[in-house]
């Protein structure tokens, strides 16, 4: 037994004492020295397992030790997520009471699997989702519950969605082997995030069961397409079921046209799940809510608070008109877990696949508390502003052009130099830019596809990126295209 150690083996609460200051210490110092690292680290696959002992410690090492190994070990591997120039994909910060939330979080360890089994961790997420459900501006008739990610969000909407076709009874008998059956149909579009596409395989839909409906020249879904699709598939033996609407789509951001496709979706008695991940966080803004026009015919929806509320992962929120069908498709409730509450209390365990739930509301209190609804719609509303003010920065240099419509506050664009006018090449040349971009360590910025063309993307979202970060972001990415030609 180490010296110093009590009797259970763990750090004795004297030893803690000192080491949560020190680890306070050390959050707050990388807080203020995030800018310091290279935002995307640059280490190459397998430094950081050849510097771990293939063999775990038989004796217990001391803390400093392990604190060093992260200075020594890990903080070389990171990718810093907290980076103001961290602008790749869609940005997630967290903020100091987020991380502050998910210290109590693991203190109290609760596992809120049933009312009786933490009060508070059931009724704090009631309460503070109730919050979130007025601070987007959704109706009251939208129940909540958070999960880990917008990913697992999704495939809840979807085996809900399964489980509203009742008449199947797929919980009961399943989908395979089944003459009497016929085959499901989700629809969405090819800009709808590939979780949708992971979520429909796990229901058993089968990717052939997923129909892509083709977009506008804004990457919307076309609500008459989606139309004509049903009626099709109808007259084919197909089962339709679920359609998926994206407000904020991962490539460019567009916004399918909700209120549309939810009339589509009622007349046709589909459910109507609506991906808001990163883009539902804006309707926070009143201004914004156009975004969602339409929602209250949607069943289900999903928005990330780890996206772009400053919410240390994870922590993604889906909302629900039909949680009765939701609980249908899952609830099983064993004899060792039966209380004597009944129907007083929910227990969340009722209500998905996982049975054991962390704490996550803390931190979503905490943040909506501290911020206060002005404080997030501040952030919110000046990335959209940054954002606007580096599109037209982007609109002025003749060698640049912006490639999709800016809804949010993700800028698709491309270097094309007049020297330049295949594809293939322009492709080329907008690759090796942002590499050289990233290499640097002082921007991380990503890439999609749209209409086959190979476009950059600058993501403004982080809760520290201000001005600057945005002028010197757009400087290096001119410098370095001028050094290509
Ligand atoms: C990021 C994103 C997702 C996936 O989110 P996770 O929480 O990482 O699973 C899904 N849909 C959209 C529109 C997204 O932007």
């Amino acid at each position: 037994m180490k010296e110093g150690q009590n009797k259970t083996g763990d750090m004795p609460v004297e030893e803690f004492r000192k080491y949560g200051y020190q680890v306070v210490d050390w959050i707050a110092d990388y807080l203020k020295n995030v800018e310091k690292y290279p935002v995307l680290s640059q280490i190459n696959p397998g430094d950081v397992k050849s510097k771990i002992p293939a063999q775990p410690p038989q004796q217990g090492e001391s803390f400093d030790k392990i604190i060093k190994d992260v200075d020594e070990i890990i903080m070389p591997g990171i990718t810093h997520w907290n980076h103001p120039n961290f602008m790749a994909y869609f940005n997630s910060t967290s903020s100091a009471p987020g991380i502050l939330a998910e210290m109590f979080s693991a203190a109290l360890n609760v596992n809120g699997m049933l009312w009786k089994t933490s009060p508070s961790v059931t009724e704090l997420e009631e309460a503070s989702l109730n919050w979130f459900r007025q601070m987007l501006g959704f109706p009251e008739a939208f129940w909540g519950i958070i999960y880990d990610t917008a990913s697992v969000s999704s495939m809840h909407a979807i085996a809900a969605a399964r489980e509203q076709v009742s008449q199947f009874l797929f919980r009961k008998k399943g989908m395979a082997g089944r003459a009497e059956v016929p085959r499901l149909r989700l629809y969405c579009t090819e800009h709808s995030h590939s979780s949708i596409d992971k979520g429909a395989i796990a229901m058993g839909i089968g990717v052939e069961g997923i129909r892509k409906i083709p977009v506008d020249n804004q990457f919307r879904m076309i609500p008459e397409e989606l139309e004509k699709a049903i009626k099709e598939d109808k007259a084919e033996g197909w089962f339709p079921f679920c359609t998926v609407a994206t407000v904020g789509t991962t490539s460019s951001t567009s916004i399918d046209p909700v209120d549309e496709i939810g009339d589509i979706c009622t007349r046709e008695n589909i459910w109507f799940h609506v991906d808001g991940a990163y883009g539902g966080i804006a309707a926070v803004l009143p201004e914004m809510r156009h975004i969602f026009k339409g929602i209250e015919k949607a069943d289900s929806i999903v928005v990330n608070p780890h996206k772009w509320m400053f919410t240390p992962i994870d922590l993604s929120v889906f909302f629900t008109k039909k949680p009765e069908i939701l609980k249908r498709a899952f609830s099983l409730v064993a004899e060792y877990l039966k209380t004597q509450e009944g129907e007083t209390v929910q227990n969340y365990m009722d209500y998905g696949v996982q049975l054991g739930r962390r704490f996550r509301s803390l931190k979503l209190w905490f943040i909506i508390r501290y911020f206060g609804v002005e404080g997030i719609q501040n952030r919110i509303q000046e990335h959209l502003d940054l954002a606007k003010n580096l599109k037209v920065e982007i609109e002025k240099d003749k060698t640049f052009e912006i490639m999709a419509p800016m809804p949010f506050s993700v800028i698709c664009f491309r270097f094309h130099p007049e020297q330049l006018s295949d594809e293939k090449s322009i492709d080329e040349i907008n690759e090796k830019l942002m590499s050289e971009v990233n290499a640097t360590g002082e921007l991380f910025i990503s890439h999609t596809k749209l209409n086959n063309k190979l476009v950059l993307r600058i993501a403004i979202s982080g809760i520290r990126t201000e001005k600057r970060h945005v002028d010197q972001a757009w400087k290096l990415i001119q410098t370095k295209a001028k050094e290509l030609i």
